[in-house]
């Protein structure tokens, strides 16, 4: 059994996220084939020696797994694009390129974490090629700290204003990007995240069926997609309550 999980965008202010995560860590995911993060697995990402306490906890919750035996994939997002080899190589996980090309079930499978699909937004594409420019990410990665956490913050603020601006198809994938990259990669599966449209689309291609599959975000429920010899099965689940404190009584809740 592979689990694949994308857009969690964990972050100490989301517990409730943090604990379903680390809650399929030591249940879903022990024993199982491999575990593949399709992106976006961070809220924000300013470099991997800026690790703050929480994001140190997940990178530990992530070796155990590794060191228990189960390999990690983790591919960038948008929002944690800044993750580097030390970060992956004290998780124990390897980093995949975007796109990647992996074979599940004998049939090869093209993963991507998304936004890279959706080639209308040109503003944001534009963005895209100045932030993954080797030269851009060596500036960045030596930029001080107190300077990366405010290009983070402007970052997220104007990814958050311009979402709402734009019209709703342009955030989603371009439909004809889709059988485009699947035919010059040569697959009928393709897995990615991003857009927070779960759903499993068929689509023709030529004279073939094929698939995208599109996992979904971590918010109110999490998403995981298994991939087992009957197929993939794409499904949510709640998230467990934070358990209430028992208040003595008398005493006011404030
Ligand atoms: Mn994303």
């Amino acid at each position: 059994m592979i689990l694949l999980i994308s857009d969690l965008h964990l972050e100490e202010g989301r517990p409730d996220i943090t604990r379903a995560f680390l809650d399929l860590l030591t249940g879903r995911a022990r024993g199982a084939e491999s575990l593949y993060i399709l992106g976006d697995f961070f809220e924000a990402w300013i470099g991997d020696d800026a690790m703050s306490p929480f994001q140190r906890s997940i990178c530990e919750a992530l070796r155990t797994l590794s060191d228990s035996g189960t390999p990690i994939f983790l591919m960038h997002g948008n929002r944690d694009f800044m993750i580097g080899k030390a970060f992956c190589k004290a998780a124990g996980c390897t980093l995949l390129s975007d796109p990647s090309v992996v074979r599940f079930n004998g049939q090869p499978v093209l993963l991507m974490h998304g936004d890279s699909l959706c080639t209308r937004d040109e503003a944001y594409m534009r963005m895209r090629r100045y932030l993954r420019n080797p030269l851009t990410l060596w500036v960045l990665r030596h930029l001080p700290l107190g300077t990366r956490h405010k290009l983070a913050r402007k970052l997220r603020s104007e990814s958050r204003t311009q979402t709402r601006m734009k019209a709703n198809d342009i955030v989603d994938v371009t439909p004809e990007e889709v059988p485009r990259i699947m035919s010059e990669y040569g697959v009928k599966t393709l897995i990615h995240g991003h857009t927070h449209r779960p759903a499993i689309h068929k689509l023709k291609l030529g004279e073939d069926t094929a698939q995208r599959i599109v996992l979904g975000d971590w918010d109110r429920q999490g998403w995981v997609l298994q991939v087992d010899e009957q197929g993939f099965e794409l499904s949510a689940f709640d998230f467990v309550p934070e358990p209430v404190l028992a208040l003595p009584q008398g005493s006011q809740a404030t």
